[in-house]
């Protein structure tokens, strides 16, 4: 006999009242939804974290705390490891917190609209959330007011704000925290999940102010939220009270390793950090000439506001039916008509773009000119040829060039992987050519499928002399000519290099080689500098020619100008003497192939950057 009662009424009523937390996680092309950041880890570090969680005792709890991460983070900000305390994502330690500094029955003071699980995390600890509604999203200023004239009536009850902001993406100057702290008696809970793209930097005022308690997460610019990591930071005395309501083993070896891996590489994360900071604004110009109302933005993220509830919609559906999802917060207090749109990569960028045209112009989606198969899956057709951002600088193209240098959004295994392979993944469609690539600076399998057998040919030399791994395969218009094929090819393998190298830490950098072929002679000069520039100089008796009936020797050139481009290195390639147009081009392919295996190769016993710059990344 089933005993009559509901399962249902036995959950506290304020929880039964509210919606669970959910989200479409099904892939898509641009997931703009959850103010991630668009890039995995290079292969390398996520390597370095899984030997590492390898060689840990599984059977073995980890540290109560995470103490070796703990004092990392120490490090990093300068600040006693003491006063940090690590958690299963921030939100773990927000909630642990609320619990262990609200009495039953208190307010916590906030405002609204912000991030939507503060009312569960007050509500658990047993608090009340007083979140005051902001009256005017563009004047923070008034908030504040408000929030100082509650804190005025009694000073002693907790405040709970987030800046920059969850969803407005405004940040509060640090001054105007400084003197809410100045009047406020009960502890400021400042949540700066997005700190690291905000101009403004809180953490010197935890010297000043010991009722101050700073979040952070590994979750945005450190790309780390598939593993939940983030901390909080104040006075010792008060995390050592903190600790004691924390669950022990709240980290598991996994997140613990993680971080101290991606620390250990912080350079990686500032480079992520400067590439989303230099598209944000491409991002609001873009918005901004669509027709919408785009809020400033001190995070990885822009708040927009369309003309109408149907448009909001509209354009929802339609971007989310050509494989784009953002987040519409319509339904948050003060947002009526609103989305919040991450800040994607520069592909993310033009195809939302286009998207939003199509949306504007009414094209159904089902017409759309653009690719909307997910960037996992594949095979993926060509498609359309993507609109720049308009007045596009210089300095958008570095942007788009240290973009290349991320792993892709296609993390599949490259063969011949393992520990310590430099390995990495490219796919590159246009309405030209479709190119598919995997290639290993270490070695591993060869395949070589391309429409040209002479092409076909030199990659290969390219490959056993430069002692690569390289799977490729490509399509191209080569009814129209060969040089499409050619040059994206040599792109591809110029971002499949430079995404392998990462950082270029501990390598030999700079590399030169002669290779003979018969009559002919060529030399190659490597620097893998970090900088695209390519010089080529052949015979003239040869310079102009054919090689084969539909490959002119210029097409080397043309080939190896996109690779140094694309690569970011520097190549001097110079047929010293040839009478024919096959021995010259196989000549320079191979003395190119022999100095970039001479460039690439690991400097025994040395991690540094080979640059007294100290970085080959910028
Ligand atoms: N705080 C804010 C304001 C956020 O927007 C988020 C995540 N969206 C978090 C905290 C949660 O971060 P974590 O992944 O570290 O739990």
């Amino acid at each position: 006999m089933i005993r009559p009662i509901d399962p249902v009424s036995l959950v506290r009523p304020e929880f039964r009242r509210m919606s669970a937390y959910h989200l479409d996680l099904n892939p898509c092309r641009h997931k703009l939804d959850q103010n991630e950041v668009p890039w995995d880890l290079p292969r390398r570090i996520k390597l370095a974290v899984t030997d590492a969680l390898v060689d840990a005792d599984w059977a073995r709890y980890p540290d109560f705390h995470g103490d070796d991460l703990r004092r990392d983070l120490g490090r990093l900000h300068n600040w006693p490891w003491e006063g940090i305390l690590v958690g299963n994502g921030s939100n773990e330690l927000l909630a642990s917190a609320l619990e262990a500094l609200v009495a039953p029955g208190t307010e916590v003071i906030g405002a609204e609209p912000s991030f939507s699980l503060y009312r569960m995390f007050v509500m658990r600890s047993g608090g009340v959330p007083r979140f005051l509604m902001r009256p005017d999203l563009r004047r923070p200023a008034l908030m504040m007011d408000e929030i100082e004239a509650e804190v005025e009536r009694n000073p002693r009850r907790p405040v709970l704000l987030a800046t920059p902001n969850n969803p407005t993406g405004d940040a509060l100057p640090p001054e105007w925290v400084a003197a809410l702290l100045e009047r406020l008696e009960g502890p400021l809970l400042l949540d700066n999940a997005y700190g690291e793209f905000c101009r403004f930097d809180y953490r010197p005022l935890l010297a000043r102010y010991p009722h101050l308690i700073l979040f952070r997460t590994f979750s945005k610019a450190w790309s780390l939220a598939g593993l939940r990591l983030g901390y909080l930071m104040a006075r010792p005395a008060l995390v050592s009270e903190l600790i004691k309501v924390k669950l022990p083993y709240n980290l598991g070896h996994a997140a613990a390793l993680a971080g101290r891996v991606v620390l250990a590489e912080e350079e990686e994360a500032r480079r992520r950090i400067r590439v989303i900071l230099a598209r944000r604004p491409q991002w609001a110009r873009m918005l901004t000439e669509e027709g919408f109302e785009v809020f400033p933005s001190e995070a990885n993220f822009h708040l927009v506001r369309c003309e109408s509830a149907d448009k909001a919609r509209q354009v929802r559906d339609g971007l989310a039916a050509r494989g784009i999802r953002v987040r519409d917060v319509g339904h948050y207090a003060g947002l009526a008509n609103c989305l919040r749109i991450s800040v994607g990569s520069g592909m993310a960028l033009r195809e939302t773009h286009l998207a939003l045209e199509e949306i504007r112009e009414g094209v159904p989606a089902a017409e759309t000119r653009l690719n909307t198969q997910p960037l996992r899956a594949r095979p993926h057709p060509p498609g359309p040829p993507l609109p720049r951002e308009r007045g596009e600088t210089a300095s958008d193209d570095e942007v788009e060039q240290e973009e290349t240098t991320f792993d892709r959004e296609l993390p599949s295994p490259v063969p011949g992987e393992g520990p310590g392979v430099r390995a990495s993944r490219v796919e590159r469609s246009t309405h030209e050519t479709t190119i598919r690539l995997a290639l290993s600076l270490d070695g591993g399998p060869r395949s070589i499928d391309v429409p040209n057998g002479f092409f076909g040919h030199m990659l290969e030399a390219l490959a056993t002399h430069g002692g690569l791994g390289l799977e490729l395969e490509a399509e191209g218009d080569t009814g129209v000519d060969l040089h499409h094929t050619v040059e994206d090819v040599g792109i591809a393998l110029g971002e499949a290099l430079a995404s392998a190298l990462g950082d270029r830490r501990g390598i030999v950098r700079f590399a030169h080689a002669y290779a003979p072929l018969d009559e002919a002679l060529a030399r190659a000069v490597v620097d893998l500098s970090g900088r695209g520039s390519f010089a080529w100089n052949a015979p003239r008796e040869v310079a102009a020619g054919w090689v084969t009936a539909d490959f002119p020797l210029t097409l080397v050139a043309d080939f190896f100008q996109a690779f140094a481009d694309r690569g970011r290195l520097t190549l001097h390639l110079d047929v010293l003497s040839a009478r024919n147009g096959h021995h010259a081009a196989e000549a320079a392919f191979k003395a190119a192939a022999l100095a970039i295996r001479a460039a690439v190769a690991v400097r025994a016993g040395s991690d540094e950057v080979p640059s007294t710059k100290g970085t080959l990344s910028v």
